[in-house]
C-alpha cells in the first residue's frame, strides 16, 4: 500500500475537532506510521495550501467552513461529492486532489445504527440548509418514497437547497407545520454545539418521531437530552462523526478500521 504524504484536517479553526482523536486511534490501531495533523487555514489560504498539499501527495479531511470552497479545488470529484456540492475527505490521485464526501454515508449509517431501517416512505425535516444538511439530502434520497421539509432561518439558502433536490425537497417557514407528521427530525445547524439553547421546541414534535441531532459534544446535546425527556428515541452527532471518519480511512488505505477504537477515541 502506498501512504499518502502527509494525512491533514483543514479547517478553521480546527482547535476543538474530535477527528484527530479519531483517526488517530485508527492509524494506531492499524500500524500505520503516519500522523494526522491538524492544519487551521483561514479562506484566504485555502488555496495555496491546497496546492502544496496536492504537490507533497497528501490526503485528509475538510471541515467547515472549507468543505464547498475545496470541492471547487479539487481536480476531480466523487458522483457523492458534486451531488452535495462539498468535499470533506481527499487524496491525491495521479498528481491531481480527488474530493469524495462521507458524510453521506456517516448520515445513513447513523440511522441505521439508532433508529434501524432508514425511514422509507417518510418525512423527514431538516433544520438548517447548509453543507449538512446538503449531505442528509443527498443520503435521503436514496431512501424508498422519502420526502424532505427544510426549515432554515435564511429562506433563499433554503430555497437553493431544496431546488437541487426537486424530487424529493420542499421549504417550511413554520418548523411546527413541518414537523407535526414527521418520522425522522435532523438539527443540520450549530444550535446545541455549546449553550443551552434548541434549535426547535421539543414541544412541536409528534409522539413516535425519531430525533438526530448533528451536532455533539461532552455529555450529549441539550436538545436530544429534552427530547427523550418527552419519550423519543434521540441520538447525537457521534454515531455520523466516527462514521464518516471510518469511511475516509477505507478511502484512504482501503483497510476497514477499528470503529471500536474510534468509539473509544471520542468517548473519551
Ligand atoms: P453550515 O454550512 O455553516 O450551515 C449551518 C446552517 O445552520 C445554515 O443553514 C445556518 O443558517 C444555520 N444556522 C447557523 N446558526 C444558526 C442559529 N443560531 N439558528 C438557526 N440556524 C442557524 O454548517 P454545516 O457544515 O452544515 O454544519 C452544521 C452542523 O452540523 C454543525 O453543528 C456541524 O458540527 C454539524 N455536523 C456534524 C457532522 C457529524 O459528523 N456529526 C458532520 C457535518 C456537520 P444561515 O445560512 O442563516 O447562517
Amino acid at each position: 500500500m502506498e501512504l499518502p504524504g502527509r494525512l491533514v484536517l483543514l479547517g478553521h479553526p480546527v482547535a476543538h475537532s474530535l477527528s484527530p482523536a479519531l483517526q488517530t486511534a485508527a492509524l494506531l490501531s492499524a500500524g500505520i506510521p503516519l500522523t494526522y495533523e491538524t492544519l487551521d487555514v483561514t479562506p484566504a489560504r485555502l488555496a495555496t495550501v491546497a496546492g502544496l498539499l496536492r504537490d507533497a501527495g497528501a490526503a485528509g479531511n475538510v471541515t467547515v467552513p472549507h468543505k464547498e470552497a475545496f470541492a471547487a479545488l479539487c481536480g476531480s470529484r466523487s458522483p457523492v461529492a458534486e451531488r452535495v456540492g462539498a468535499v470533506n475527505t481527499f487524496w491525491t490521485e495521479g498528481g491531481a486532489l480527488f474530493g469524495d464526501n462521507t458524510d453521506v454515508g456517516g448520515f445513513d449509517a447513523a440511522v441505521r445504527r439508532h433508529f434501524g431501517l432508514p425511514h422509507d416512505h417518510g418525512v423527514v425535516v431538516v433544520l438548517g440548509a447548509g453543507g449538512a444538511a446538503a449531505a442528509v439530502l443527498a443520503a435521503v434520497e436514496r431512501w424508498d418514497g422519502a420526502r424532505v421539509r427544510i426549515v432554515a432561518r435564511t429562506s433563499h439558502r433554503a430555497n437553493a437547497l431544496a431546488s437541487r433536490f426537486a424530487r424529493i425537497a420542499s421549504v417550511f417557514e413554520h418548523v411546527a407545520d413541518a414537523v407535526h407528521d414527521a418520522s425522522l427530525v435532523v438539527n443540520a445547524t450549530p444550535v446545541g454545539l455549546d449553550g443551552a439553547d434548541y434549535p426547535m421546541d421539543p414541544a412541536f414534535l409528534p409522539p413516535g418521531a425519531d430525533i438526530l441531532d448533528l451536532a455533539y459534544r461532552r455529555g450529549e446535546t441539550p436538545w436530544v437530552h429534552a427530547c427523550r425527556a418527552r419519550g423519543l428515541r434521540a441520538a447525537d452527532g457521534l454515531a455520523m462523526l466516527v462514521e464518516q471518519g471510518a469511511l475516509a480511512f477505507e478511502r484512504w488505505f482501503g483497510a476497514i478500521p477499528d470503529r471500536e477504537a474510534m468509539w473509544k477515541a471520542v468517548r473519551g
